[in-house]
């Protein structure tokens, strides 16, 4: 099935969520290896960051305003004259009382994509939609091994039962598996019609230095706003010693999951797969040694706490463990992740020169 195959200036592809952590690095990612790149946002305003940090590409970087993804037609305009597609737009927050404030835009946002390329795409080759390990993890007493098969039926079930089972990580849960069993079943129903294909990315928690425009730790987006929180502050943040070093799953460093957003474009084989993003294993606790390592100690605003040290040491057998097969990842994509030392060490680094 259809990949790019040299990524060059006449190469564009359209990122939705541009503006957000994971979007702008891989903006950043695909103009540095030569391609050119349509930002999508929501609003002007939103491309001025985008602007000015990629002003050095000339017209190899351009901004698209698409207002509202859950109107119909909403990426027409954007669609044409693109190589590929990167949709990584969807609302990212486990604080909303209405699962639908999520589900309408992912699922929506998502098919609208699909739509507008099917209609309007004509020079499009491939779509990267960027699900998340969300979409295949359930929640289990025991520690359990996930892989592409997985599907997470069970935020579907509590979706429709209601409920106080249904909590804000659920409803976001449910938010990214009913988008990517759309992306699916419009793939079933098209793929007769269609010379593009699907790739889609399942990525666990998402952790990295930030280069989107971020005034405060609290306007961090979520998995780098937990990780600030519980790295930084865990006493303030009310975490105990024995959260640290319980709480954790999988994860991958931003830079790697960018990289996986590119590759997903060029590599035959990603065609027609979902493929799980994940470097490894972590507890909080394995982030807070590997940043009390750091020599000499970042200057933050306040002194690292230190937890219980070694008391993490990522045993898959703990309780609240996600622990995912990577086999698919690695046989496609090949990557060499960072590891939790290198990505502790570059997000205070970039915290360091905030002043946080
Ligand atoms: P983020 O920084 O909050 O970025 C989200 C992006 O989506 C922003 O550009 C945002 O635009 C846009 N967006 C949100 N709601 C929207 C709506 N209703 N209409 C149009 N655009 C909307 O989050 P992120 O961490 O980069 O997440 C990006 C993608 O990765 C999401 O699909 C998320 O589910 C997925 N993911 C993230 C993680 C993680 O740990 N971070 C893990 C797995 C998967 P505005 O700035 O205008 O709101």
């Amino acid at each position: 099935m259809p990949a790019l195959q040299s990524p060059d200036a006449s190469r564009k592809v359209l990122v939705s969520g541009a503006n957000g952590f994971i979007g702008i690095w891989v903006v950043r990612t695909l103009l540095e290896q030569g391609y050119s790149v349509r930002s999508a946002v929501r609003a002007e305003e939103k491309g001025q960051h985008l602007k000015k940090m990629f002003g050095g590409y000339g017209d190899k970087h351009e901004i698209v305003v698409v207002p509202d993804i859950t109107k119909e037609g909403a990426f027409d305009e954007a669609v044409k004259g693109v190589d590929a597609v990167e949709h990584i737009a969807s609302p990212v927050t486990f604080n909303v009382e209405d699962p639908y404030e999520l589900i309408t835009p992912a699922v929506n946002g998502t098919v609208g994509m699909l739509h507008s390329v099917l209609k309007h795409g004509t020079s499009v080759q491939r779509v990267v939609i960027t699900s998340s390990t969300a979409a295949v993890v359930r929640d289990d007493p025991n520690p359990l091994e996930f892989d592409e098969n997985n599907w997470n039926e069970q935020c579907l079930e509590i979706l429709a039962e209601g409920g106080p089972r249904l909590i804000g990580h659920i409803k976001y849960r449910a938010s990214k598996t009913l988008a990517e069993k759309a992306v699916w079943k419009f793939w079933e129903e098209n793929r007769g019609k269609i010379t593009w294909d699907i790739v889609v990315l399942n990525p666990p928690y998402v952790f990295g230095p930030t280069i989107h425009d971020v005034a405060s730790p609290s306007a961090l987006n979520i998995s780098t706003l937990e990780w600030h929180k519980f790295i930084v502050h865990p006493t303030s943040s009310g975490a105990t010693n024995e959260f640290l070093a319980t709480r954790g799953g999988g994860w991958v460093d931003v830079r790697d999951l960018a990289e996986a957003h590119m590759l997903a474009l060029e590599k035959e084989a990603a065609g027609s797969k979902r493929i799980i993003i994940n470097a490894g294993v972590w507890k909080w606790q394995d982030f807070l040694d590997a940043a009390n390592a750091i020599s000499p100690p970042p200057k933050l605003s306040q002194p690292l706490p230190v937890g219980n040290p070694g008391a993490g040491s990522a045993d898959p057998a703990a309780i609240h463990m996600l622990v995912f097969k990577t086999d698919r990842a690695r046989d496609i994509f090949g990557l060499k992740y960072h590891t939790i030392a290198e990505t502790t060490e570059d997000m205070l680094a970039d915290f360091e020169s905030r002043g946080w």
